[in-house]
Protein backbone atom coordinates (compact mmCIF):
# COMPACT_ATOMS: atom_id res chain seq x y z
CA UNK A 1 0.00 0.00 0.00
CA UNK A 2 0.82 3.11 -0.92
CA UNK A 3 -0.63 6.36 0.74
CA UNK A 4 -1.84 8.93 -1.69
CA UNK A 5 -3.44 12.51 -1.19
CA UNK A 6 -7.39 13.30 -0.94
CA UNK A 7 -8.49 16.69 -1.51
CA UNK A 8 -11.34 19.00 -2.07
CA UNK A 9 -12.79 19.08 -5.83
CA UNK A 10 -13.56 22.70 -5.25
CA UNK A 11 -11.25 24.34 -2.51
CA UNK A 12 -8.60 21.96 -2.80
CA UNK A 13 -7.81 21.51 0.62
CA UNK A 14 -6.24 18.19 1.43
CA UNK A 15 -7.79 15.66 4.10
CA UNK A 16 -6.20 12.68 5.41
CA UNK A 17 -7.02 9.09 3.90
CA UNK A 18 -6.99 7.54 7.34
CA UNK A 19 -10.48 8.15 8.46
CA UNK A 20 -13.91 7.62 6.59
CA UNK A 21 -14.29 11.18 5.14
CA UNK A 22 -16.57 12.13 2.00
CA UNK A 23 -16.82 15.61 2.23
CA UNK A 24 -14.73 18.89 2.20
CA UNK A 25 -15.03 19.91 5.97
CA UNK A 26 -14.37 23.44 4.64
CA UNK A 27 -16.82 24.38 1.72
CA UNK A 28 -18.82 20.73 2.02
CA UNK A 29 -18.03 19.84 -1.76
CA UNK A 30 -17.17 16.20 -2.59
CA UNK A 31 -13.31 15.11 -2.20
CA UNK A 32 -11.33 13.05 -4.53
CA UNK A 33 -8.28 11.25 -4.45
CA UNK A 34 -5.58 12.23 -6.51
CA UNK A 35 -4.21 11.24 -10.03
CA UNK A 36 -2.87 8.28 -10.70
CA UNK A 37 0.13 9.09 -13.66
CA UNK A 38 2.44 5.83 -13.04
CA UNK A 39 0.57 2.73 -13.57
CA UNK A 40 0.58 0.26 -16.20
CA UNK A 41 -2.02 -2.73 -17.05
CA UNK A 42 -1.47 -6.28 -15.26
CA UNK A 43 -2.28 -8.37 -18.28
CA UNK A 44 -3.11 -11.38 -17.16
CA UNK A 45 -6.00 -14.07 -17.99
CA UNK A 46 -9.55 -11.98 -17.36
CA UNK A 47 -11.34 -16.00 -16.42
CA UNK A 48 -8.86 -16.36 -13.81
CA UNK A 49 -7.92 -12.47 -12.42
CA UNK A 50 -10.38 -9.72 -11.35
CA UNK A 51 -10.02 -6.13 -12.40
CA UNK A 52 -8.71 -5.38 -8.89
CA UNK A 53 -5.56 -7.62 -9.83
CA UNK A 54 -5.72 -6.00 -13.12
CA UNK A 55 -5.91 -2.39 -12.72
CA UNK A 56 -3.92 -2.71 -9.29
CA UNK A 57 -1.72 0.14 -9.75
CA UNK A 58 -4.39 2.10 -9.90
CA UNK A 59 -5.44 1.47 -6.36
CA UNK A 60 -2.18 2.01 -4.58
CA UNK A 61 -4.52 3.10 -1.44
CA UNK A 62 -5.86 -0.41 -1.19
CA UNK A 63 -4.42 -3.69 0.76
CA UNK A 64 -3.71 -6.11 -1.85
CA UNK A 65 -3.99 -9.24 0.73
CA UNK A 66 -7.44 -7.86 1.50
CA UNK A 67 -9.43 -7.79 -1.44
CA UNK A 68 -13.02 -8.32 -1.60
CA UNK A 69 -14.86 -9.69 -5.20
CA UNK A 70 -18.14 -10.53 -6.27
CA UNK A 71 -17.19 -10.91 -9.65
CA UNK A 72 -17.75 -7.04 -10.77
CA UNK A 73 -16.69 -5.13 -13.94
CA UNK A 74 -14.83 -7.30 -17.07
CA UNK A 75 -18.51 -6.43 -18.82
CA UNK A 76 -18.58 -6.51 -22.54
CA UNK A 77 -18.60 -3.38 -25.14
CA UNK A 78 -20.87 -4.40 -28.02
CA UNK A 79 -20.85 -2.50 -31.30
CA UNK A 80 -24.04 -1.58 -32.33
CA UNK A 81 -23.19 -1.03 -36.49
CA UNK A 82 -27.19 -1.53 -37.62
CA UNK A 83 -28.28 1.09 -35.13
CA UNK A 84 -25.31 3.46 -35.28
CA UNK A 85 -26.26 3.71 -39.54
CA UNK A 86 -29.56 4.20 -38.59
CA UNK A 87 -28.59 6.84 -36.70
CA UNK A 88 -26.06 8.20 -38.80
CA UNK A 89 -22.88 8.17 -36.83
CA UNK A 90 -19.53 5.78 -37.52
CA UNK A 91 -19.70 4.00 -34.44
CA UNK A 92 -21.65 3.79 -31.16
CA UNK A 93 -20.81 1.04 -28.79
CA UNK A 94 -22.70 0.12 -25.67
CA UNK A 95 -20.84 -0.78 -22.60
CA UNK A 96 -23.32 -3.24 -21.18
CA UNK A 97 -23.16 -2.87 -17.02
CA UNK A 98 -26.25 -5.03 -16.62
CA UNK A 99 -23.71 -7.97 -16.52
CA UNK A 100 -22.85 -6.81 -12.78
CA UNK A 101 -23.45 -9.23 -9.84
CA UNK A 102 -26.02 -7.19 -8.93
CA UNK A 103 -27.14 -6.17 -12.46
CA UNK A 104 -25.57 -2.50 -12.38
CA UNK A 105 -22.49 -0.66 -12.35
CA UNK A 106 -23.01 0.27 -8.44
CA UNK A 107 -21.37 -3.18 -7.95
CA UNK A 108 -18.10 -1.45 -8.70
CA UNK A 109 -17.84 1.28 -6.36
CA UNK A 110 -19.71 -0.64 -3.24
CA UNK A 111 -16.06 -3.67 -3.86
CA UNK A 112 -13.78 -0.89 -3.36
CA UNK A 113 -15.93 0.94 -0.07
CA UNK A 114 -16.07 -2.28 1.28
CA UNK A 115 -12.50 -2.59 0.81
CA UNK A 116 -11.56 0.47 2.20
CA UNK A 117 -14.46 0.01 5.53
CA UNK A 118 -12.15 -2.87 5.94
CA UNK A 119 -9.12 -1.61 5.51
CA UNK A 120 -10.23 1.53 8.34
CA UNK A 121 -11.48 -1.38 10.34
CA UNK A 122 -15.23 -0.50 10.34
CA UNK A 123 -17.86 -3.72 11.10
CA UNK A 124 -20.53 -1.77 9.82
CA UNK A 125 -21.30 -0.19 6.46
CA UNK A 126 -24.45 1.43 5.00
CA UNK A 127 -26.42 3.42 1.87
CA UNK A 128 -28.96 5.26 1.69
CA UNK A 129 -30.69 4.30 -1.94
CA UNK A 130 -33.79 3.00 -3.15
CA UNK A 131 -32.49 1.23 -6.14
CA UNK A 132 -29.21 -0.02 -7.50
CA UNK A 133 -26.77 1.11 -4.45
CA UNK A 134 -29.31 -0.47 -1.85
CA UNK A 135 -29.47 -3.58 -3.60
CA UNK A 136 -25.46 -3.67 -4.38
CA UNK A 137 -24.33 -2.59 -0.79
CA UNK A 138 -26.85 -5.38 0.85
CA UNK A 139 -25.54 -8.02 -1.31
CA UNK A 140 -21.94 -7.09 -0.91
CA UNK A 141 -22.33 -6.67 2.84
CA UNK A 142 -24.20 -9.86 3.27
CA UNK A 143 -21.34 -11.67 1.39
CA UNK A 144 -18.26 -9.67 3.27
CA UNK A 145 -19.58 -10.38 6.97
CA UNK A 146 -20.24 -6.96 7.45
CA UNK A 147 -23.21 -5.86 9.29
CA UNK A 148 -24.95 -3.59 6.46
CA UNK A 149 -27.53 -0.94 6.82
CA UNK A 150 -29.97 0.52 4.16
CA UNK A 151 -32.04 3.60 4.20
CA UNK A 152 -34.54 3.59 1.97
CA UNK A 153 -38.01 6.04 1.82
CA UNK A 154 -41.25 5.40 3.05
CA UNK A 155 -42.86 4.84 -0.07
CA UNK A 156 -40.94 2.33 -1.81
CA UNK A 157 -42.40 -0.12 -3.81
CA UNK A 158 -42.55 -3.83 -3.08
CA UNK A 159 -40.49 -4.38 -6.14
CA UNK A 160 -37.72 -2.25 -5.16
CA UNK A 161 -37.66 -3.65 -1.69
CA UNK A 162 -37.93 -7.07 -1.68
CA UNK A 163 -34.74 -7.41 -3.90
CA UNK A 164 -32.45 -5.34 -1.24
CA UNK A 165 -34.55 -7.43 1.57
CA UNK A 166 -33.17 -11.06 0.06
CA UNK A 167 -29.84 -9.81 0.92
CA UNK A 168 -31.22 -9.06 4.84
CA UNK A 169 -29.59 -6.38 5.82
CA UNK A 170 -30.75 -3.85 8.48
CA UNK A 171 -33.66 -2.57 6.48
CA UNK A 172 -35.40 0.66 7.80
CA UNK A 173 -38.02 3.26 5.73
CA UNK A 174 -37.28 6.49 7.22
CA UNK A 175 -39.89 9.25 7.20
CA UNK A 176 -38.86 12.60 6.71
CA UNK A 177 -37.13 14.39 4.45
CA UNK A 178 -34.95 12.19 1.96
CA UNK A 179 -33.06 14.24 0.60
CA UNK A 180 -31.76 15.43 3.73
CA UNK A 181 -30.92 11.81 4.59
CA UNK A 182 -27.50 11.33 2.64
CA UNK A 183 -25.98 14.79 4.53
CA UNK A 184 -27.82 13.34 7.60
CA UNK A 185 -26.21 10.00 7.07
CA UNK A 186 -22.33 10.83 6.80
CA UNK A 187 -23.50 12.24 10.50
CA UNK A 188 -25.39 9.40 11.42
CA UNK A 189 -22.23 6.97 10.26
CA UNK A 190 -19.67 8.78 12.52
CA UNK A 191 -21.81 8.95 15.21
CA UNK A 192 -22.66 4.97 14.94
CA UNK A 193 -19.33 3.44 13.40
CA UNK A 194 -21.46 2.92 10.15
CA UNK A 195 -19.41 3.59 7.04
CA UNK A 196 -21.78 4.47 4.01
CA UNK A 197 -20.99 3.52 0.86
CA UNK A 198 -23.16 6.60 -0.68
CA UNK A 199 -23.77 7.54 -4.08
CA UNK A 200 -20.86 9.74 -4.65
CA UNK A 201 -18.24 9.18 -1.82
CA UNK A 202 -14.70 9.07 -3.05
CA UNK A 203 -14.01 5.23 -2.75
CA UNK A 204 -17.39 5.01 -5.20
CA UNK A 205 -15.82 7.54 -7.39
CA UNK A 206 -12.68 5.06 -7.56
CA UNK A 207 -14.50 2.18 -8.35
CA UNK A 208 -16.17 3.43 -11.21
CA UNK A 209 -12.81 4.48 -12.91
CA UNK A 210 -12.49 0.54 -14.05
CA UNK A 211 -15.56 1.52 -16.78
CA UNK A 212 -12.94 3.62 -18.67
CA UNK A 213 -10.01 1.26 -17.99
CA UNK A 214 -11.32 -1.56 -19.71
CA UNK A 215 -13.51 0.83 -22.39
CA UNK A 216 -10.12 1.77 -23.33
CA UNK A 217 -8.85 -2.24 -23.68
CA UNK A 218 -11.61 -3.09 -25.30
CA UNK A 219 -11.35 -0.29 -28.11
CA UNK A 220 -7.47 -1.52 -28.23
CA UNK A 221 -6.92 2.28 -27.07
CA UNK A 222 -8.35 4.16 -29.88
CA UNK A 223 -10.38 6.80 -27.65
CA UNK A 224 -13.80 7.31 -28.89
CA UNK A 225 -15.19 10.93 -29.15
CA UNK A 226 -17.84 11.07 -26.37
CA UNK A 227 -18.89 8.81 -23.67
CA UNK A 228 -22.69 9.39 -22.91
CA UNK A 229 -23.36 8.96 -19.21
CA UNK A 230 -26.58 8.74 -17.19
CA UNK A 231 -26.19 11.09 -14.29
CA UNK A 232 -28.00 11.53 -11.01
CA UNK A 233 -25.53 11.94 -8.25
CA UNK A 234 -22.62 12.08 -10.16
CA UNK A 235 -20.41 9.48 -9.03
CA UNK A 236 -20.42 7.40 -11.63
CA UNK A 237 -19.52 9.95 -14.47
CA UNK A 238 -16.80 11.52 -12.18
CA UNK A 239 -15.33 8.17 -12.14
CA UNK A 240 -15.53 7.58 -15.58
CA UNK A 241 -13.55 10.75 -16.02
CA UNK A 242 -10.89 10.39 -13.89
CA UNK A 243 -10.24 6.89 -15.21
CA UNK A 244 -9.61 8.16 -18.89
CA UNK A 245 -7.88 11.02 -17.47
CA UNK A 246 -5.38 8.63 -15.59
CA UNK A 247 -4.43 6.90 -18.46
CA UNK A 248 -3.86 9.61 -20.09
CA UNK A 249 -1.20 10.63 -17.42
CA UNK A 250 0.26 7.20 -17.42
CA UNK A 251 0.71 7.51 -20.88
CA UNK A 252 -1.59 4.55 -22.02
CA UNK A 253 -3.83 6.74 -24.62
CA UNK A 254 -2.87 9.95 -26.44
CA UNK A 255 -6.04 11.87 -25.83
CA UNK A 256 -9.30 11.33 -23.55
CA UNK A 257 -12.79 11.19 -24.68
CA UNK A 258 -15.25 14.34 -24.13
CA UNK A 259 -17.73 12.90 -21.53
CA UNK A 260 -21.51 13.88 -22.01
CA UNK A 261 -23.45 14.07 -18.49
CA UNK A 262 -27.55 13.16 -20.16
CA UNK A 263 -30.62 13.40 -18.21
CA UNK A 264 -34.07 13.24 -17.97
CA UNK A 265 -35.43 16.85 -18.17
CA UNK A 266 -38.05 15.45 -15.87
CA UNK A 267 -35.37 15.59 -13.33
CA UNK A 268 -32.08 17.68 -14.84
CA UNK A 269 -30.45 20.14 -12.16
CA UNK A 270 -27.00 19.78 -13.73
CA UNK A 271 -27.96 20.02 -17.24
CA UNK A 272 -29.81 23.26 -16.04
CA UNK A 273 -26.96 25.09 -14.52
CA UNK A 274 -24.97 23.77 -17.36
CA UNK A 275 -27.87 25.33 -19.80
CA UNK A 276 -27.81 28.51 -17.65
CA UNK A 277 -24.22 28.81 -17.75
CA UNK A 278 -24.64 28.64 -14.11
CA UNK A 279 -21.56 26.61 -11.95
CA UNK A 280 -23.73 25.45 -9.10
CA UNK A 281 -26.78 23.60 -9.22
CA UNK A 282 -30.38 24.27 -7.53
CA UNK A 283 -32.65 21.98 -6.13
CA UNK A 284 -35.61 20.94 -8.82
CA UNK A 285 -38.64 20.78 -7.24
CA UNK A 286 -41.24 18.09 -7.73
CA UNK A 287 -38.83 15.94 -9.85
CA UNK A 288 -40.38 13.20 -12.17
CA UNK A 289 -39.34 11.20 -14.68
CA UNK A 290 -39.65 7.42 -16.23
CA UNK A 291 -35.81 6.96 -15.60
CA UNK A 292 -36.32 6.21 -11.31
CA UNK A 293 -32.64 5.56 -11.28
CA UNK A 294 -31.25 9.26 -11.67
CA UNK A 295 -34.55 10.98 -10.11
CA UNK A 296 -32.09 12.88 -7.69
CA UNK A 297 -33.09 16.79 -7.26
CA UNK A 298 -30.24 17.84 -5.57
CA UNK A 299 -27.38 15.45 -6.96
CA UNK A 300 -24.37 15.88 -3.85
CA UNK A 301 -21.49 15.64 -6.82
CA UNK A 302 -23.69 18.41 -9.49
CA UNK A 303 -20.98 21.32 -8.92
CA UNK A 304 -18.19 19.21 -9.42
CA UNK A 305 -19.96 17.46 -12.86
CA UNK A 306 -20.46 21.02 -14.18
CA UNK A 307 -16.65 21.86 -13.34
CA UNK A 308 -15.63 18.50 -14.57
CA UNK A 309 -17.07 19.39 -18.16
CA UNK A 310 -15.77 22.49 -18.33
CA UNK A 311 -12.18 20.66 -18.05
CA UNK A 312 -13.12 17.88 -20.50
CA UNK A 313 -14.62 19.98 -22.63
CA UNK A 314 -17.91 17.80 -22.21
CA UNK A 315 -21.37 19.20 -22.68
CA UNK A 316 -24.84 17.89 -20.49
CA UNK A 317 -27.82 17.04 -22.41
CA UNK A 318 -31.38 15.79 -21.23
CA UNK A 319 -34.19 14.24 -23.05
CA UNK A 320 -38.29 13.33 -22.48
CA UNK A 321 -39.52 10.26 -20.91
CA UNK A 322 -41.36 9.71 -24.06
CA UNK A 323 -37.63 9.64 -26.11
CA UNK A 324 -36.75 7.66 -23.18
CA UNK A 325 -38.86 4.72 -23.97
CA UNK A 326 -38.28 4.80 -27.42
CA UNK A 327 -34.50 4.57 -26.53
CA UNK A 328 -35.34 1.48 -24.33
CA UNK A 329 -37.08 -0.47 -27.21
CA UNK A 330 -34.37 0.49 -29.44
CA UNK A 331 -31.93 -0.91 -27.46
CA UNK A 332 -33.98 -4.30 -26.62
CA UNK A 333 -34.25 -4.66 -30.39
CA UNK A 334 -30.39 -5.24 -30.14
CA UNK A 335 -30.28 -7.57 -27.70
CA UNK A 336 -29.87 -5.20 -24.89
CA UNK A 337 -32.44 -4.89 -22.22
CA UNK A 338 -31.32 -1.47 -19.94
CA UNK A 339 -34.02 0.12 -17.06
CA UNK A 340 -35.17 3.82 -18.51
CA UNK A 341 -32.24 5.84 -17.04
CA UNK A 342 -29.64 3.38 -18.87
CA UNK A 343 -31.50 4.01 -22.17
CA UNK A 344 -30.98 8.08 -21.72
CA UNK A 345 -27.43 7.58 -23.46
CA UNK A 346 -28.97 6.76 -26.51
CA UNK A 347 -32.04 8.97 -26.82
CA UNK A 348 -29.26 11.75 -25.87
CA UNK A 349 -27.45 10.41 -28.67
CA UNK A 350 -30.54 10.12 -31.77
CA UNK A 351 -31.33 13.76 -29.59
CA UNK A 352 -27.96 15.25 -30.47
CA UNK A 353 -27.54 14.19 -33.77
CA UNK A 354 -31.05 15.41 -34.73
CA UNK A 355 -29.85 18.70 -33.35
CA UNK A 356 -27.06 19.01 -35.37
CA UNK A 357 -24.64 18.71 -32.34
CA UNK A 358 -23.35 15.22 -33.79
CA UNK A 359 -22.19 15.70 -37.46
CA UNK A 360 -22.25 11.96 -38.42
CA UNK A 361 -18.42 10.90 -38.40
CA UNK A 362 -18.54 10.52 -34.36
CA UNK A 363 -17.48 6.92 -32.77
CA UNK A 364 -19.98 7.39 -29.37
CA UNK A 365 -20.01 4.74 -25.91
CA UNK A 366 -23.17 4.52 -24.17
CA UNK A 367 -22.90 3.50 -20.85
CA UNK A 368 -25.77 1.16 -19.87
CA UNK A 369 -25.24 1.45 -16.39
CA UNK A 370 -28.41 -1.07 -15.22
CA UNK A 371 -31.00 -3.84 -15.85
CA UNK A 372 -34.34 -3.40 -17.24
CA UNK A 373 -35.39 -6.11 -15.11
CA UNK A 374 -34.44 -3.63 -12.17
CA UNK A 375 -37.87 -1.66 -13.15
CA UNK A 376 -40.52 -4.13 -14.94
CA UNK A 377 -43.29 -1.05 -14.20
CA UNK A 378 -41.86 0.15 -17.58
CA UNK A 379 -42.39 -2.67 -19.84
CA UNK A 380 -46.46 -1.67 -18.96
CA UNK A 381 -45.37 1.86 -20.98
CA UNK A 382 -44.52 -0.38 -24.25
CA UNK A 383 -46.94 -1.81 -26.32
CA UNK A 384 -46.23 -5.02 -26.37
CA UNK A 385 -48.04 -7.72 -28.18
CA UNK A 386 -48.09 -11.50 -28.07
CA UNK A 387 -50.72 -13.80 -30.13
CA UNK A 388 -52.44 -17.05 -28.89
CA UNK A 389 -53.03 -20.36 -30.62
CA UNK A 390 -54.27 -23.97 -30.11
CA UNK A 391 -51.65 -26.32 -30.50
CA UNK A 392 -53.05 -28.48 -33.30
CA UNK A 393 -53.43 -25.17 -35.78
CA UNK A 394 -50.42 -23.90 -34.66
CA UNK A 395 -48.18 -24.88 -37.69
CA UNK A 396 -51.26 -23.29 -39.80
CA UNK A 397 -51.13 -20.30 -37.82
CA UNK A 398 -47.82 -19.63 -38.51
CA UNK A 399 -48.26 -20.34 -42.47
CA UNK A 400 -51.35 -18.22 -42.60
CA UNK A 401 -49.94 -15.04 -40.34
CA UNK A 402 -46.18 -14.47 -40.60
C1 LIG B 1 -26.99 5.01 -9.89
C2 LIG B 1 -27.43 4.93 -11.30
C3 LIG B 1 -27.18 5.96 -12.22
C4 LIG B 1 -26.58 7.28 -11.82
O1 LIG B 1 -25.27 7.20 -11.32
P1 LIG B 1 -24.72 8.38 -10.38
O2 LIG B 1 -23.38 7.92 -9.95
O3 LIG B 1 -25.70 8.52 -9.24
O4 LIG B 1 -24.68 9.62 -11.20
C5 LIG B 1 -27.55 5.76 -13.54
N1 LIG B 1 -28.16 4.64 -13.94
C6 LIG B 1 -28.42 3.62 -13.09
C7 LIG B 1 -29.10 2.39 -13.60
C8 LIG B 1 -28.06 3.72 -11.75
O5 LIG B 1 -28.35 2.72 -10.91
ZN1 LIG C 1 -13.44 22.49 0.06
Amino acid sequence: MRSVSIHCTSCGKAHKLDEAIFRCDLCNEPLEIEEISNGRINKGNILTQTIWERYEDFYPFLDKNNRFTLGEGFTPLIEMKDLAYSIGISGLYMKNETQNPTWSFKDRGTAVGIMDAKRLGYKRIGTVSTGNMATSVAAYGAAAGMETFVFVSKDISEEKINPIAMYNPHLIKVEGNYGELYFESLKIGKENNIYFINSDVPMRVEGSKTIAYEICEQLNFQMPDYVIVPTSAGGNIRGIEKGFREFKSCGLIDNVPKIICAQSLGCSPIYNAYYNNSDAITRVEKPHTIAHAIENPYPPSGNQVLRLLKNNGGIATAVTDEEILKAQALMAKEGILGQPASSVPLAAIIKLKEEGFLKGNEKVVCIVTGSGLKYTASFAMHQLYSAECELNELSDYIKENY
